[in-house]
């Protein structure tokens, strides 16, 4: 049977991806997605583990094959989910979590409508400001700008399945755990998974 499909979207500052970092280490059935992106690596970040680092030329000759499940430009760079490794690992009855934008979650919801979503928002506008800022000597323009692009991506969370705040980490985790457990005994999954024993009971 195939895997679910996650996509969990959050403004940033909403703790995202430390949220499911820890998710995948509690979990080791999800698998996250490594997206493609034309930005330049961060500090820390590794080829082909946080992303698949490209250039434009290499993103618009993927875009361009179908690669992409989905594909945005996101505070101008472009980002863009893998179309086969996504359908091999899900085919492999594999979970998969992908970390994208609204735009992408859209593109996502219309090539596979039995995805499920998920976003992440900060508990107060005062804790989000505290973390956009929180990051350097930025200038109050910078963090203006990041506010400016969190709720836009805010003004979108009527679009997911789940809306998890993250105040206390450990509680927006669990609740994280909570959503993919529950998913995951959905009926159809389920019965799927125990349908010897059902059949066992029932003959
Ligand atoms: P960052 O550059 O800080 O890692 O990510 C910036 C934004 O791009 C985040 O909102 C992140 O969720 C989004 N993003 C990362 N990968 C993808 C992707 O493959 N597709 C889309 N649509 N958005 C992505």
């Amino acid at each position: 049977m195939q895997g679910n499909l996650y996509i969990v979207s959050a403004p940033s500052g909403a703790g995202k991806t430390s949220l499911l970092k820890a998710l995948l280490e509690r979990d080791h059935d999800l698998k996250l997605s490594v997206s493609h992106t034309t930005r330049s690596p961060r500090p820390g970040e590794e080829d082909g583990v946080h992303y698949h680092f490209v250039s434009q030329d290499e993103f618009m000759r993927l875009a361009g094959e179908g690669g992409f499940l989905e594909q945005a430009r996101v505070f101008d760079n472009y980002y863009g989910t893998s179309q086969s490794a996504v359908q091999s690992l899900l085919e492999a009855g594999r979970d998969v979590v992908l970390e994208i934008d609204w735009q992408g979650a859209r593109q996502v919801r219309k090539a596979f409508p039995e995805a499920i979503s998920i976003f992440i928002m900060p508990p107060s506008v005062d804790a989000l400001r505290e973390r956009l800022g929180s990051r350097g000597q930025d200038d109050e323009a910078v963090i203006e700008r990041r506010m400016r692009d969190a709720r836009s991506e805010l003004s979108h969370y009527a679009e997911y399945d789940y809306l998890v705040v993250n105040d206390d980490f450990q509680l927006a985790l669990d609740e994280l755990q909570c959503i993919v457990r529950a998913e995951r005994l959905k009926l159809v999954r389920s019965a799927e998974r125990h349908a010897g024993a059902l059949q066992e009971m029932l003959n």
